[in-house]
């Protein structure tokens, strides 16, 4: 077997690895530096708290009708960051959905039923799909991932619409696990600090490509406008079954079938994780749970047995399945 990390159980593949004498990995080593800061939850709330009444102040200055912004997916993590920010926060939210062409009736549904139920602004957007298609098709090819895409475009479209109605913060709904996977400085990352423009908030998720790519000039990142990007589970350590069952309770929000792996609100997930154990060796959560590891909230046993499942069920792909990937991403001949 590999070598990997003798706490979290990252294999000796995963990037910017580094191992100490004693077997212990570089990520688990930056971790343990400042444990005592990511693990107080009293106190990132308050920060967060602060941010929050902070924009609100901002909001009012600008004349803007909303105090956030929103990215809504559909799934449970957005759901809940919006249930939150109104129910726990008291704010005025704008909810903003990216159509990529990879939604699911999954997702719609509970689109639908989360806005009538916790009544919210929603604005629904899509770009133009010919150079949406291009640059998923340059994604495939060169870097072997396309969630980068949706990732990219989501945030830009959220500055720029901030922007535009004077909404002084953005909140975003990835998970402690997710910001915290490749987390080896302080830099850009939360809650340590706070992004304010989308070169910066990107940093997070492309370790200096972003840089390339604007130097390039291929990639417009938006340079005049600032707007303070949050990520609302950096500050609010709680664990995903109580977040579907706060959801659940509230709402009458609806869970996902059970299957291995978890994006229900996006149908090209099980082709994502298909390149991920290709290319990189490993499915997609491996970082993710890796983090759950190190904190102490899963054994490795349980880390194990969730990762050899989703390797099991995506190392292959159905005809279908890749097919209607193939389809939503080709570029369109003239
Ligand atoms: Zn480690």
């Amino acid at each position: 077997m590999d070598k990997r990390c003798v706490i979290c159980g990252l294999p000796d593949h995963y990037r910017k690895i580094k191992f100490d004498e004693k077997g212990v990995c570089n990520y688990c080593n930056f971790y343990q530096e400042n444990r005592d800061f990511l693990e107080d939850s009293p106190g990132l709330e308050k920060i967060f708290r602060e941010k929050t009444e902070y924009a609100k102040k901002k909001a009012k200055e600008n004349g803007s009708k909303y105090d956030c912004l929103v990215g809504f997916s559909g799934g449970k993590d957005s759901t809940y960051v919006i249930h939150q920010l109104k129910k726990k926060y008291g704010m005025r939210v704008l909810a903003f959905t990216f159509q990529n062409g990879f939604s699911t009736e999954y997702g719609r549904k509970n689109i639908e039923n989360a806005l009538q139920k916790m009544p919210v602004d929603h604005i629904t957007f899509s770009m133009d799909d010919e150079e949406l298609r291009k640059t998923y098709s340059l994604c495939v090819k060169f870097l072997h991932n396309f969630c980068s895409v949706c990732f990219h475009y989501m945030h830009y479209y959220s500055f720029l619409l901030a922007e535009q109605y004077g909404i002084p913060l953005i909140v975003n709904g990835r998970t402690r696990g997710q910001i915290l996977q490749t987390a080896l400085k302080k830099k850009h990352l939360e809650p340590f600090e706070t992004s304010h423009s989308l070169l910066d908030f990107e940093y997070q998720m492309f370790h200096g490509l972003e840089k390339k790519l604007r130097k390039a000039g291929k990639t417009d990142y938006l340079d005049d406008i600032e707007v303070e990007a949050l990520s609302y589970f950096a500050y609010h350590d709680i664990k995903e079954e109580d977040v579907m069952r706060t959801l659940e309770k509230s709402i009458g929000w609806t869970r996902p079938e059970k299957k291995a792996g978890g994006h229900p609100d996006c149908f090209a997930h099980a082709m994502a994780e298909h390149m991920s154990i290709k290319k990189r060796g490993m499915p997609i959560r491996q970082g993710e749970l890796s983090v759950e590891v190190r904190r102490g909230k899963m054994t490795l046993e349980e880390m194990d047995r969730i990762l050899e499942r989703d390797t099991k069920h995506y190392t292959t792909i159905s005809k279908q399945e890749k097919r209607r990937f193939e389809d939503r991403i080709q570029i369109k001949e003239k």
